[in-house]
């Protein structure tokens, strides 16, 4: 069994603060500090430009996507470490339209994060070819599969409701007509039983800064299934993906394996944070962590529909179609969500009238629960939020 109260003891949590927004950014893990003064003091401070050998820094990618591949079911040496998840999003897109060349619709819908919305806009118009995005809500998507899609992109999780898509029949009636999938893992990494193997996903993307805790700005990860790793031409053709970066040949030719999804030289010190903040998930299985946040989740929707009946669940009821946040609709979202983090309860809130609360069972427990039940109902009931002061909107919300 997964002792979550020894996790919890492992971050950095303020004090008289209820952190519920491990969705959006991870808290501090108490290891990142040691290990990054090591990797600052020992290694870039001792071996300097040696260090990419010595300290095995050029790994660093593979061998950190090898730690987050166990935690998302894909195979070892399948899962790269590099650049944000709007990067990965378009290499994906990329290299997916190219496996599919006779079509010319890219399948997504309303409930997926905007940036994987523009990246793909963005990659049609440099391509030229005719590309299509089309949006569907995402009760759709099952019916809108049809022989013109050349790839299926999708976030698991939705960003804003925790309404969980089935990745593994998805993807089986993607395959069955022909398509590709891209699966968005930010909401899903460290959060829900995520296996690529699986359900067969041909690429998957994801952050490493919301629950797998790595830190604000931390690397993402890239995905491609081992059919297709070999197929898979590289959009950003850095030097770091090539078969052999230190020939310096003037032509591009694409590493083996997956190593050929790196872009360029990789962010060190932040990979160094997120070590450590991976250590923390050795020490507890994702089954333990997804019956937990579920068992959390249902506390405190039962808590809040007892007491707040001006607040209207967003997020699906079922287990099987929810992820680990929890969101509730409520017209004046956003000055309630600045209450409430005045009074010790930090979620976030997200347009229109979305305010958002995750349960991570790595550092919030039945007792956390309870009290954000309490402060939340107080607020509430008390139309505290119901002040100028909470009106002001911050450029991040
Ligand atoms: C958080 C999130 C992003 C953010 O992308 P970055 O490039 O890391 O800023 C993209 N897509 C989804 C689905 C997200 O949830």
């Amino acid at each position: 069994m997964s002792d979550f109260s020894a996790t919890k003891k492992m971050f950095s949590l303020p004090a008289g603060m209820i952190y519920l927004d491990g969705n959006s950014l991870g808290p501090l893990p108490l290891g990142a500090q040691a290990k990054m003064d090591h990797v600052l003091h020992n290694e870039w401070g001792e071996m300097v430009i040696t260090g990419w050998n010595r300290a095995g820094w050029i790994d660093a990618p593979t061998r950190i996507g090898n730690r987050i591949a166990k935690l998302i079911g894909a195979p070892e040496n399948h899962v790269v470490m590099g650049d944000t998840l709007s990067l990965k999003v378009y290499q994906a897109l990329a290299s997916a339209l190219e496996l599919r060349p006779g079509r010319r619709v890219i399948l997504s819908d309303s409930g997926n994060f905007p940036s994987d919305l523009y990246m793909a806009q963005g990659l049609i118009n440099s391509l030229g070819k005719g590309h299509e995005l089309k949006v569907v809500k995402p009760e759709e998507v099952e019916a809108a599969i049809s022989n013109e899609v050349a790839v299926l992109m999708l976030t698991e999780i939705d960003y804003r409701t925790g309404r969980r898509h089935d990745m593994d029949a998805l993807t089986a009636k993607a395959h069955s007509i022909g398509a590709l999938t891209i699966w968005d893992l930010a909401h899903s990494a460290g959060a829900v039983d995520v296996d690529l193997s699986r359900a067969n996903a041909d690429f998957a993307v994801g952050c490493t800064y919301k629950y797998l805790n790595g830190g604000p700005g931390a690397p993402a990860f890239i995905y491609v299934a081992p059919e297709h790793i070999d197929h898979a031409r590289p959009a950003l053709s850095g030097w770091l993906g090539h078969t052999a970066p230190f020939a310096f040949d003037l032509d591009y030719r694409p590493a083996s394996g997956i190593d050929r999804m790196r872009v360029g030289t990789p962010p060190i010190l932040a990979f160094a944070a997120l070590d450590a903040a991976l250590d923390i998930w050795d020490m507890v299985s994702m089954a333990d962590v997804r019956a937990k946040s579920l068992e959390l989740g249902d506390r405190f929707i039962a808590g809040i529909e007892a007491q707040c009946d001006m607040l209207t669940l967003a997020t699906p009821r079922d287990h099987e179609k929810r992820g680990s946040q929890v969101s509730f609709r409520f017209e004046h979202g956003y000055a309630a969500m600045q209450a409430l983090i005045e009074h010790g309860v930090v979620g976030d809130f997200r347009a229109p009238d979305i305010m958002r609360f995750g349960f991570t069972p790595l550092f919030i427990d039945e007792d956390d629960v309870n009290e954000a039940v309490a402060i939340v109902a107080e607020v509430m009931r008390g139309a505290l939020w119901d002040n100028p002061r909470f009106q002001k909107r911050s450029k991040v919300t």
